[in-house]
């Protein structure tokens, strides 16, 4: 076997058998590693073969961002853009200056602010939106995806009222006297953004191009692309794009629950499609967001009921589809044991995404149901700081527990929630997972957090995720060794300096 590419003198780690342990050579052919090891791999050079002397540079597998809401986010880049601001005034302020890239008849939509960052502490009103954006329908939409505020026109063409009831697993916020004050919780947030122009397939592209250009960027060569609704042009975009040639990460679509039946209908089953885009989880929502979580002390938003659950999943593991359940609470969590447990699901390695409240008895549940926690753990250290008040939970090592699922053999997969967490680089994560003074992981674990257990949750862990012989050569090179001696490392800056997709360069230069 003769190698294209040799990739030698560097520190290589797999993640795999030979975990962190560094090794010299890589050699890639068809776009697979063929080779890893010590010298002796140079003897798969041929006189075609192209050869890169690392001089000590760090090499890895590329991370798999197992939940990141990629359509979504694209689009958030042609709203305006409400990150970081500190009032009410600084979210008008944007909204005016982003009016004037919109053509009459557009809607405006803003996002990416939070209220606990406002110095108000609260929502704006309707009212206070008005008086920016007029006659033209508009919203905008806190960080974490489960609020809104409306502003009245949006209010109006929506068709919402006094009398409007709330709707089930969802919220409208009202004033003393009963009108609605604009704010829209949960999956009250459709009721405007159903009436909303949608956007195109054009737009959606564009917008999968944008978040793609900050994945990759970020050493990201997988995805899992989450959603909050289910539209066909989102997996259209995607394969337009791999068809093109365009798409420079491998993405693993979830299916909104409002496309179940379309997707048995069809026989769609996960995994279905290629290395490149392919059918993932179907996606559904168990409790709601922040303090809107569903514990077993009671309260919280069950945006579908343990009935409705068992139902779906039932149906879906019938089918042959994976269930990636939105679950943060310990009450929504064990809901969603209970409803995989009835549908004799263990094959289907159905997922709970967030997994946040998670005491030990669940812990084990999910072990012995064959499933899959998908965890943010930036959100962990912001959870643990900020569970006085979102969390109802005495116990504070039951939150985001890493340590404990891992030791009960429960798959962890991690992933940044992109846009909740605004920048998808993994290493922020991997560090607090590491630093984590309650439930700290090896920094072995935290790696493979982001790399094979992606892998595994996609049933694809004899494919990708490691750099050994026959894995698909996803990997990412640094310029030196961030793993190394040096103590000093800025990991919110940590960028890879190529990363390459089936031994393809897909961003960055070797
Ligand atoms: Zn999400």
């Amino acid at each position: 076997m003769v190698a294209d590419l040799i990739l030698a003198r560097g520190r290589i780690r797999t993640l795999g058998r030979t975990g962190l342990s560094p090794l010299s050579h890589l050699a890639i052919a068809g776009g697979k590693v063929v080779a890893c090891g010590g010298r002796e791999v140079m003897r798969l050079r041929g006189p075609r073969t192209r050869v890169v002397d690392l001089e000590g540079s760090a090499v890895l597998p590329g991370f798999n961002d197992a939940h990141a809401h990629v359509v979504y986010y694209g689009l958030t880049r042609f709203a305006a853009d409400l990150s970081g601001v500190r009032g009410i005034d600084e979210i008008l302020d944007r909204l005016k200056e982003h009016a004037r890239t919109l053509k009459p008849g557009d809607w405006e939509h803003g996002m990416g602010y939070r209220t606990d960052e406002l110095t108000e502490r609260r929502q704006p009103h309707r009212t206070e939106l008005d008086r920016v954006t007029g006659e033209r329908p508009a919203f905008i939409d806190e960080r974490g995806g489960h609020a809104r505020v409306a502003n009245s026109a949006a209010l109006a063409a929506a068709g919402i009222t006094t009398e409007t009831p709330n709707p089930k697993g969802g919220r409208i916020g009202r004033d003393l006297n009963r009108s609605a004050n604009g704010l829209l919780l949960e999956s009250a947030m459709r009721l405007v953004a159903d009436v909303q122009p949608l956007p195109g397939l054009e737009r959606r592209v564009e917008g999968v191009l944008k978040a793609q250009e900050l994945l990759v960027s970020r050493g990201i060569t997988s995805v899992g692309a989450a959603v909050n609704r289910g539209f066909a042009d989102d997996l259209r975009a995607y394969e337009t794009l791999a068809y093109d040639g365009r798409l420079r990460m491998r993405v693993n679509e979830f299916l909104s629950w409002e496309l179940l039946e379309a997707a048995s209908g069809l026989g769609v089953r996960t995994g279905f499609g290629g290395s490149m885009v392919r059918a993932g989880p179907i996606k559904v929502f168990v409790d709601g967001g922040a303090e809107r979580v569903a514990v077993r002390s009671g309260g919280g938003v069950w945006r579908t009921t343990r009935e409705e659950l068992r139902h779906l999943v039932a149906r879906a593991t019938a089918a042959g589809l994976q269930v990636a359940a939105h679950a943060i609470g310990d009450a929504a969590i064990e809901a969603m044991c209970d409803a995989v447990e009835a549908a004799g699901g263990r094959h289907l390695r159905h997922r709970v995404e967030h997994c946040t409240i998670c005491p030990p008895d669940l812990q084990a549940r999910l072990a012995q149901l064959g499933m899959v926690a998908v965890m943010q753990p930036v959100a962990a250290r912001f959870g643990r700081v900020a569970s006085t008040i979102f969390f109802p939970v005495r116990d504070r090592t039951h939150l985001a527990p890493h340590r404990g699922l891992m030791r009960a053999g429960v798959p962890v997969a991690f992933s940044s929630d992109l846009p909740v967490l605004l920048d998808p680089n993994p290493w922020p994560g991997i560090r607090v997972a590491v630093d984590d003074q309650v439930n700290g992981i090896s920094l072995l674990g935290a790696l493979r957090a982001y790399t094979s257990a992606g892998a595994y949750a996609t049933f694809e862990e004899d494919v990708k995720g490691t750099l050994e012989p026959g894995m698909l050569a996803d990997l990412q090179v640094y310029r030196g060794d961030p793993l190394g001696e040096d103590p000093n490392v800025n990991w919110e800056e940590l960028r890879p300096r190529a990363v390459l997709l089936g031994g393809a360069r897909v961003s960055g230069s070797l």
